[in-house]
């Protein structure tokens, strides 16, 4: 369980930035490979916003796909889940994208 980290990591990031606010949305990036349990970051991220600019702030998710390279049969596919298997069996796989974690764009009222 590290999303109260991350949603106390993000909500630092824009405070720093905007101040108090008030943020209306906040846009995050959260590739489907990072672990991150969304519907976990939501109840944490209302929890630590609760008192500051972030308190009404919409958590707006977008959750791409990754990608990887499978180093045996030289194919390169999307993953959808932190199960890293290519089709063809193997588990020898270059990570492409889909474990980053990035805060897109931050609306303030
Ligand atoms: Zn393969």
């Amino acid at each position: 369980m590290h999303e109260l980290a991350i949603a106390e990591s993000v909500i630092g990031a824009v405070t720093d930035k905007v101040g108090d606010g008030p943020v209306t949305v906040v846009r995050l990036e959260i590739g489907k490979l990072s672990g991150v349990v969304v519907d976990s970051l939501r109840f944490c991220f209302d929890v630590v916003a609760a008192g500051t600019g972030l308190e009404r702030a919409t958590l707006d998710i977008d959750e791409p796909a990754g990608r990887a390279y499978c180093r045996d049969c030289g194919d390169e596919f999307a993953l959808e889940d932190p199960i890293m298997l290519c089709p063809c069996g193997s588990a020898n796989l270059d990570v492409l994208s889909g474990r980053q974690l990035r805060i897109l764009s931050v609306e303030v009222a």
